[in-house]
Formats: structure tokens, C-alpha cells, sequence
């Protein structure tokens, strides 16, 4: 991954914001750790974004990186896959939508060769309803079954939301030649868009690395959700099921992108401020 690391490549990628949200700030920031403290940073609400991020490869097509918000959450909350208790626990009725996938989809003419999931909690998934039926699935190892508190209350709209598509493909990780991440894959095989292992966040946690026309861009999912948390290399808080593998995990992501400040990284839910 890291050879022509620096070398522009054919993908072209654009973050696109599906929705504003608030979470509670303990949920997104770990306000235990020493840092959080001594910053004096408290519980209260966090504005974040909802992203869907597209990848558009020149002959493998093009593709999404998490799903951001389907349209029903804006004009038909009751036909949402999530929706109920799931809906008013997580305080849905306080995301607003931006771009929902649906109308973006249907806007750009873009037909789908695939979903590339950094994890499967449900402002991941939320889009998923608006993606085709057969659009092939990504995601990290076990992350389907993966049983964190969030995702046992979250399974029915998570069930939802995968029923009837075809099962979901699991990155097969090897080994990183590079001996930094605990596995990648070139995922076109020509060099230019990587799955990059990092569980920690959940189980099957995974980044993405494009080599895009403009220079390198890493996606780092939630292992990094806040512009605080990365600049402080502070992982999330209580979504994370591994507080010291998240960390290592973020420590990882940040010494790659210290060693290569080409690199433009889209975080989890917060836009970085360069
Ligand atoms: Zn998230």
C-alpha cells in the first residue's frame, strides 16, 4: 500500500453529507480518557454528519463507502427501516436530512457496483434501504454478527435493512507487506483502493485508502468518528467496543498520515480542519 502511496491514481472519491445529526458526546468522544478530562470536555450533545462517501474507479465502477441516511427519514419516518423504539432511543427524529442517498442516487444517474462498509452501526447502515436489492456488499470480518449492545437493539432495523440482498461479502484480510495494519487488501488489484484492517471500534472495523486523482485519501470509519478525537487521538466512546485496540488502531491511521501528510482524511462523522 505503501509504495506509490504518494502517486496520484485513477479513483476519483466525494464525501457527500446525507444528514446532520447530535449524538451525546460520550457516545462519539471516550470522555474518560485523560486527555478528554484534562481538556475539561463534558457530557452534552455533538454535532455530527451523516457521510456517504463515493468511489469512482475508471473501470470497476463505482461504489459507496457507508450508506449516509435513506430518504424515508426525511418524508416517511414510519416506512424507515429504523424506526421505533431503535428510532426514538437513538434520538432519530433529530437527524436532519441533507442529501438522502435515494434522491442522490437518482440525482447523479449513479448505478451502483457496490457497498464498502466501515462497520455496521446503524449511522452507517442508515442509507442501506435506498441502495438496489442486488448491489454486492462489503464489510469486515464477523462484523454481520456482531453482537454490541447497540447492534442487539438496533438488529430489527438492521435486519430491515439487509433483507433480501445477497449475503454480505467479508474482506478475506492478508497480511500487510508493510507490517503496520493488522491486514489489507488491494481491493481492485491494481494498486489503487485499500481495505485496511482495524478492529477495535467494532470487531470488524475497516478503513479505506484511495489513490485519487488528487493525491491519496484514507476513510477512516469511526475508529476516528471526531476532529478533536483525531487531532487528540482520542477514540469514540461508549460505541466502541475495544477502547485499547480502537486507540492502537487510531494510533496507526495517525502515524500514516504524519509519515505521508499528503494523505486527505475523511473522519467518521466530523469533517477535518486543515
Ligand atoms: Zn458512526
Amino acid at each position: 500500500m505503501l509504495r506509490d502511496l504518494e502517486q496520484p491514481g485513477p479513483v476519483e472519491v466525494e464525501t457527500v453529507v446525507g444528514a446532520e445529526w447530535a449524538v451525546d458526546r460520550s457516545k462519539i468522544l471516550n470522555l474518560a480518557h485523560p486527555k478528554s478530562k484534562e481538556a475539561g470536555l463534558v457530557e452534552g450533545d455533538e454535532p455530527i454528519q451523516v457521510y456517504f462517501h463515493v468511489v469512482r474507479h475508471p473501470t470497476r465502477g463505482t461504489f459507496l463507502i457507508d450508506t449516509g441516511a435513506e430518504k424515508a427519514l426525511g418524508n416517511d419516518r414510519d416506512h424507515a427501516a429504523f424506526r421505533g423504539f431503535i428510532a426514538n432511543y437513538m434520538h432519530m427524529e433529530r437527524m436532519k436530512l441533507v442529501h438522502p442517498l435515494g434522491d442522490w442516487l437518482k440525482d447523479n444517474d449513479t448505478r451502483l457496483a457496490g457497498v464498502f462498509f466501515t462497520h455496521l452501526h446503524l449511522d452507517h447502515v442508515t442509507g442501506l434501504p435506498d441502495v438496489p436489492k442486488t448491489t454486492p456488499l462489503y464489510a469486515g470480518p464477523s462484523e454481520a454478527n456482531h453482537q454490541a449492545l447497540l447492534n442487539a437493539f438496533s438488529r430489527q432495523g438492521l435486519d430491515r435493512s439487509f433483507d433480501g440482498r445477497p449475503p454480505l461479502n467479508e474482506w478475506a484480510f492478508r497480511a500487510d507487506p508493510d507490517q503496520r495494519f493488522d491486514g489489507v487488501i488491494d481491493v481492485f488489484g491494481d494498486g489503487t483502493f485499500f481495505a485496511i484492517f482495524v478492529p477495535g471500534h467494532t470487531g470488524g472495523s475497516t478503513a479505506y485508502l484511495a489513490r485519487t486523482t488528487k493525491g491519496p485519501v484514507l476513510f477512516t470509519g469511526d475508529t476516528a468518528s471526531t476532529t478533536w478525537g483525531w487531532d487528540h487521538q482520542v477514540e469514540p466512546g461508549s460505541f466502541t467496543d475495544d477502547h485499547a485496540k480502537d486507540s492502537e488502531a487510531l494510533a496507526r491511521l495517525h502515524k500514516l498520515v504524519e509519515e505521508h501528510p499528503a494523505i486527505d482524511v475523511r473522519l467518521g462523522h466530523q469533517a477535518l480542519r486543515r
